[in-house]
């Protein structure tokens, strides 16, 4: 009998592991018992993977021009046209869009490609409109972006919060393992949320906050740490900025929030008197023009307390994405270099081109997500490769965004369809193996490097992603940096380069794995970082040491901002967006799985009964949302699990699926100013029943 192999699901940032077995139609798929983040677990999506496999709608070759080429024509075109916009209009003309699915080869080699050696920091990702708020909270409080907990960690608290975080849907399996330790230890569960979410089913307490004033109500909790003497005095010792972040919590109006006092006296007396207390945050909390503030007000309770890094305690925000900790690691994002380093610190670049010997080095930070296709739009952008990722839908703004690529003078698109709204609008279409084709390293959550394993062979003529970067490398003239024998040979190199994260005094060193094998890679089993075990097993922060240049943690005084969009007359309505159980993104895949598409069929908008009444909307009916941004239609699900003036709907069904319902074009580019990530769940729009002309 076949032995099924070891990879891991590429869905959410949960990095589940799965087994694999081809069959006659595809692939059965099982939770893999070993894996540290499932031991055997698995959701829906990650039951029905073998049933999205199938070859229908595959780009199988490439094309350009919308005429089918080879890969000698299409990559020559790629290298030539980069080539060009460089030399005749600067580096910063010319830019890459990732995504957090892609393998961290494919991601380390990207960003050493675009900025080594093409010399621009115009590399951005889909990771942006997920946790950059988090990576820039971490690195204000911490000194760089560690996740300082761990899965276990979820299982060994007393009390769970989870903030902006609908776990029973968009991390099911660590919504299982929660739920199975609150059966076995009676852990209680609090969930902060606008939204009265499937998560809430578990919860002791459910806490429905005005959008967007996070930091206001922790600002009352870290308030209430001090006044009823709950501060950690011997390991403040270890932070810096104590009393200017107390004294902007008393400063602090819990009003904002508009919650019951009752509720918050019941959350403040359940976070203060249970010492093993893990906050879980996600999107809620980083898609927000305050993003990075209300990450750093969760931080600051749990500096205040000392609770960080120890088991069962301390803050844990989880990723969306199946590679976003990886992007994270190898500098995806416009403002990073690999393994932590820092763009904007002459020293950390000096270091990373020193490692690659490459030619050049960009010397600030590149154009992030919504500012970079604005440079699109307007034409400083003039060749712009799209790697796995759908932004002429996903993005905010996202009809803007259509034209920006429709008018850009050169688009690369590598994906496994072209299909896409972004596909369509690409002059090259590269195939790339799809995720049971191709073989690398992905990280989790929790910081478990684990291996994605190829179990079908390639279809047509698609390569993986590394190869096609490299090879566009090796034809711009730099053949030896660009020449691996394999994705192995590219991870070899990235650990390598880690080693200077560690001499430099930042966290990310997995240099112990420089040295693998090509057979010991392909047998990595999951493996947490940081590898040497120099922090207390493993552990970061515990002992009081941060990554800071003094090796203290640092609060941060932040005081509430509300959503920049303001509702009124025009826009009543507070639209908040994310993800339902059952798919993924914007369905390229689990649309192939009838199951998954029975779970929620259509696109919809949940509206309060009292909105509904009002605006003379009833289940079902469809309703048009409107914003100063555009427009989409919908089908009503009337529920009070919005309040009145809010209303939710899901972000997957796209231009293929449901053109009318593309919800991103009514969100509004409003950023962070900190950390550049979109405020996707605080647009404001009207509401009204749309009838057909
Ligand atoms: Fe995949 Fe996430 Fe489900 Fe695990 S929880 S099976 S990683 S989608």
């Amino acid at each position: 009998m076949t032995q099924p192999i070891r990879s891991t699901c590429p869905y959410c940032g949960t990095g589940c592991g799965v087994l694999l077995t081809p069959t006659e139609n595809g692939l059965e798929v099982k939770g893999d018992p070993d894996h540290p983040a499932n031991y055997g677990r698995l959701c829906s999506k990650g039951s029905a993977l073998g049933e999205t496999v199938g070859l229908g709608g595959r780009l199988l070759a490439p094309q350009v021009h919308g005429q089918e080429s080879d890969w000698d024509t299409a990559l020559q075109l790629v290298a030539d046209k980069f080539a060009a916009s460089i030399r005749d209009h600067g580096p910063d003309s010319v830019a890459f869009y990732l995504s957090g699915q892609l393998l961290t080869e494919d991601y380390y080699l990207a960003n050493k490609l675009i900025k080594g050696y093409m010399g621009t920091a115009n590399v951005d990702t889909n990771s942006r409109l997920c946790m950059a708020s988090t990576v820039a909270g971490h690195k204000r409080a911490f000194g760089t972006d560690t996740v300082p907990q761990t899965y276990e960690d979820i299982e060994s608290a007393d009390l769970v919060v989870l903030v902006g975080s609908n776990l029973a849907w968009c991390h099911p399996v660590l919504y299982q393992r929660l739920i199975a330790a609150k059966a076995e230890r009676g852990t209680k569960i609090v969930v902060i949320d606008p939204r009265r979410t499937a998560t809430c089913d578990g919860a002791d307490l459910h806490l429905p906050l005005e959008a967007g004033s996070d930091v206001a109500l922790f600002n009352h909790l870290l308030a209430q740490i001090y006044e009823q003497g709950a501060v950690d005095a011997e390991f403040l010792a270890h932070v810096n900025g104590f009393d200017a972040a107390l004294a902007a919590a008393f400063n602090s109006d819990l009003s904002v929030t508009k919650l019951d006092p009752d509720l918050v006296r019941q959350f403040c007396n359940l976070f203060l008197r249970t010492e093993k207390t893990v906050t879980i945050f996600s999107q809620g909390v980083n898609q927000s023009s305050a993003g990075a503030d209300k990450v750093n007000a969760i931080l600051n309770c749990h500096l205040a307390t000392g609770r960080i890094g120890k088991p069962g305690c301390g803050p844990l925000s989880v990723t969306g994405q199946p590679n976003a900790m990886g992007g994270r690691e190898v500098g995806g994002l416009a403002n990073m270099l690999a393994c932590h380093l820092d763009i904007e610190n002459a020293q950390h670049r000096d270091a990373v081109q020193g490692f690659w010997q490459s030619p050049c080095m960009p010397q600030a930070a590149g154009l992030k997500a919504v500012d970079m296709f604005r440079a699109v739009g307007d034409g400083r952008i003039k060749a712009l490769w799209i790697i796995h990722t759908n932004p002429a839908v996903s993005m905010p703004d996202a009809s803007a965004v259509r034209d920006a690529i429709a008018g850009c003078d050169f688009v690369v698109v590598s994906d496994v369809t072209g299909q896409t709204d972004t596909a369509r609008l690409a002059d090259v279409l590269l195939p790339a193996s799809a995720w049971a084709e191709k073989s690398g390293t992905v990280t989790n959550t929790d910081r478990t490097i684990s291996r994605q394993r190829a179990v079908l062979p390639e279809p047509g003529f698609t390569r993986p992603d590394w190869a096609q970067l490299a090879e566009v490398g090796r034809r711009m003239g730099w053949e030896e940096a660009f020449t691996y024998a394999s994705e192995a040979d590219v991870f070899r190199e990235y650990a390598a380069l880690s080693a200077i994260s560690g001499d430099l005094g930042k966290d990310f060193d997995i240099s112990g794995l420089a040295t693998l094998s090509d057979e010991a890679y392909d047998d990595l089993s999951p493996t947490r970082w940081p590898i040497a075990d120099h922090k207390q097993g493993g552990r970061f922060f515990a002992d009081g040491q941060f990554f800071h240049a003094d090796g203290k943690a640092k609060m941060l005084a932040v005081t509430h901002r509300p959503p920049v969009a303001r509702t009124g007359p025009r826009y009543p309505f507070r639209l908040n967006t994310g993800r339902v159980r059952d798919q993924w993104h914007t369905m390229t895949r689990t649309a192939r799985s009838p199951r998954l598409s029975a779970h929620l069929a259509e696109p919809f908008v949940e509206i309060n009964p009292t909105d509904a009444r009002q605006l003379e909307i009833k289940a079902n009916d469809l309703v048009q949302l409107k914003s100063p941004q555009g427009s989409a239609v919908m089908r009503a699900r009337i529920t009070d699990a919005v309040q009145t003036g809010a209303l939710f709907a899901p972000i997957h069904w796209t231009g293929e699926t449901a053109p009318a319902a593309r919800i991103c074009d009514t969100v509004a580019g409003e950023v962070d100013p900190v950390s550049g990530q979109p405020e996707s769940k605080a647009s404001v729009v009207s509401a009204t029943r749309f009838q057909a002309a």
